[in-house]
């Protein structure tokens, strides 16, 4: 039986006359009025888990948004975070947020994993959140290259740009940043002191306990990044990062046989301060992840767009490794203690032979 929500859009379109719905390309780069439209028609496609969160504005006024993607249980749900295009010439990170959202919104409609997902998590996916630099980095082949954000420098300062991924709060300004705002990696005048930087803050750190995993998506060199960046600190859980990073390289590397890093940004890149993702593992989000995505220095931030699909397809099998171990090392909790329990009984009674592994 059809249900009725289908016959409805059907009908819908068919008495649609003055415009057919092109199908949206993924496999190209699109400027950000496009992805906004974008956003607007997925929400119209999947209304029942899709809603659109308005949370900050960026220097230019611009609003920052995010699709929020789940069903709706009405229960208390856990989250999962990812942002895409905090530096702004890093185009391959826009595509693949969008890749993201549209391979979670098809499995759903196939997969009972993906579906017992979206009941237990929310999934939080802001496709730009660098939207002035990215519509600068639209404007012609000389901003291409641009990385941060357009804020005005300090007074005094004749350039512009901060980068916001050297402004959070944390450990902020120790080690790898420059306090001359010309510097590509210019690190504010304080923590968080722009626009763009307090609204991930502010959504995300309103409701940080929620959070399973924030995912970070930026090009290029094939890394996988793990909290800190700073060498004098060390997560509370780096071999579980590690582990479960390593397991996403792998899954990488089966999709098209490309070999991602994995490690801390000082041990496999370079130290530095203030990056969103230590932020977020300092609010205590578990499994806080940056991907540097293809290329490793070929085309560098000019990914040729023959490379969007198999760039997306295995970042996506990494991204899901490690949302499908966050999501089952909660949910999968009740369900694991209970064999436990089991395995405890059949010892007791002795059913178990002789080989314990
Ligand atoms: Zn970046």
């Amino acid at each position: 039986m059809v249900p009725k929500d289908n016959l409805e859009d059907f009908a819908g379109h068919k008495t649609d006359h003055h415009e057919v719905q092109v199908e949206y390309d993924y496999f190209k780069f699109h400027p950000m009025p496009e992805i906004t439209d974008w956003m607007s028609q997925v929400v119209k496609d999947y209304p029942e888990v899709v809603t659109t969160v308005d949370y900050g504005q960026t220097y230019e006024n611009r609003v920052i948004s995010l699709l929020k993607i789940g069903l709706n249980t009405g229960e208390k749900k856990k989250a999962i975070w990812m942002d895409c295009g905090i530096h702004a010439r890093e185009w391959i990170a826009p595509a693949f947020c969008q890749y993201f959202v549209r391979e979670i919104l098809h499995a759903y409609k196939t997969d009972p994993k993906m579906q017992t997902m979206m009941k237990n998590i929310d999934f939080y996916v802001t496709p730009v959140l660098n939207k002035d630099g990215y519509i600068y980095s639209w404007k012609d082949n000389t901003t291409r290259l641009w990385r941060k954000n357009r804020s005005p420098g300090p007074l005094g300062c004749n350039c512009s740009g901060t980068d916001l991924n050297r402004n959070f709060d944390a450990i902020w300004g120790s080690i790898g940043v420059s306090f001359n705002c010309c510097s590509q990696v210019f690190c504010g005048t304080h923590p968080a002191s722009e626009p763009e930087a307090q609204a991930v803050t502010y959504f995300v750190g309103s409701r940080k306990e929620d959070f399973l995993c924030f995912l970070t998506i930026h090009s290029y060199g094939q890394l996988l990044l793990i909290p800190y960046g700073n060498p004098n600190y060390t997560a509370s859980n780096y071999d579980e990062l590690l582990k479960v990073g390593l397991g996403a390289a792998d899954a990488i590397r089966s999709v098209h046989g490309m070999n991602y890093t994995v490690g801390t940004s000082p041990d496999v890149l370079y130290a530095n301060a203030g990056s969103s993702r230590d932020w977020a593992r300092l609010q205590g989000i578990p499994l806080a992840y940056t991907f540097e995505l293809r290329d490793k220095g070929i085309f560098g931030f000019q990914l040729p767009e023959d490379q969007i699909q198999p760039a997306c397809e295995e970042a996506y099998s990494g991204a899901m490794h490690i949302i499908t171990y966050a999501h089952d090392k909660t949910f999968n909790a009740a369900v694991a203690t209970a064999a436990a329990t089991l395995w405890t009984m059949l010892l007791a009674v002795g059913v178990t032979g002789t080989t314990l592994m």
